[in-house]
């Protein structure tokens, strides 16, 4: 998967890109990253990629024509989004927090991609005309409001990364994990046995892998009853009926 960024502030990046899993995904060829500067394309000689919005309102704007300019240096066409999405191979999106929220479902449709090209905002956002002629779509990474895309599009691109095959150890690893489960993690253990007083529950250390896979179950479903009732309601309407006899019971139990 190749990722384009286009960002006020591409110093933000290095650390992120060459780092952990991301990092060696990236140096075994899986990932690539390339960093634009939107200040690099701007006509303005003072370097100026912002003005104030017509109309009004406080603060900034990102102005239309660097982003136009950063686009085209890679290749992207502003007639792509009014002719056909076709004509781009890349999936533009604008890190925004009007836009869709980001989640599993959406992380695990973009690794299936082969390009994204990534818009960070700053300032009040950007130019709207910049945004239509490329067809970016909004995604934002929850409801609140930072003060620029860069750590948005971060978030991104690790959720998304790591999900394309071969970046994790092994597809197992993710596959149990909160959220992707449909259930939240059961809480996990290492050594030593003993710390501090408090000992790692007993069932985790009798090899008994039934008993253990049980427990762990149980735990993912308490603790999403406590903290994600809607998030359990919704795995037990689609799960319960292919349980197996004692799973259905500890769903049972919780559910008293
Ligand atoms: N005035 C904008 C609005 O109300 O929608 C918010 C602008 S915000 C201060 C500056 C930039 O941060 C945005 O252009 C966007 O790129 C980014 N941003 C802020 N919150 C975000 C979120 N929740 N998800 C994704 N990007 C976000």
């Amino acid at each position: 998967m190749k990722i384009d960024i286009l960002t006020l502030f591409p110093e933000m990046f290095p650390a992120v890109l060459s780092t952990g899993v991301i990092g060696r995904a990236a140096e075994r060829g899986l990932l690539e990253f390339a960093v634009t500067d939107i200040r690099d394309h701007t006509e303005d000689k003072h370097r100026k990629a912002d003005d104030y919005p017509f109309g009004g309102g406080a603060g900034q704007l990102m102005t239309a024509q660097p982003i136009f300019a950063a686009m085209r240096a890679l290749g992207e066409s502003p007639k792509a989004a009014y002719v056909s999405s076709a004509l781009s191979a890349a999936r533009r999106l604008y890190l925004s927090p009007r836009g869709r929220l980001l989640d599993q479902t959406l992380a695990e449709e973009l690794s299936r991609e082969e390009r994204l090209i990534l818009l960070c905002g700053h300032y009040e956002g950007v130019d709207q005309r910049a945004l239509d002629a490329f067809g970016f779509e909004e995604v934002s990474v929850g409801d609140y409001v930072l003060t620029g895309g860069e750590v948005a599009a971060m978030a991104l691109i690790d959720v998304v990364c790591r999900l394309v095959p071969g970046v994790l150890g092994s597809e197992e690893s993710h596959r149990e994990e909160s959220v992707y489960s449909g259930l939240l993690e059961y809480p996990q253990y290492t050594r030593p046995a003993s710390y501090e007083g408090t000992d790692v529950p007993e069932v985790l250390l009798s090899g008994n892998h039934r008993k253990i896979e049980l427990w762990n179950f149980e735990q993912a479903l308490r603790l999403t009853a406590e903290r994600r009732p809607e998030m359990l309601r919704a795995w037990i309407a689609a799960h319960y009926d292919a349980l197996d006899k004692k799973k259905k019971a500890i769903v049972d139990d919780i559910l008293i």
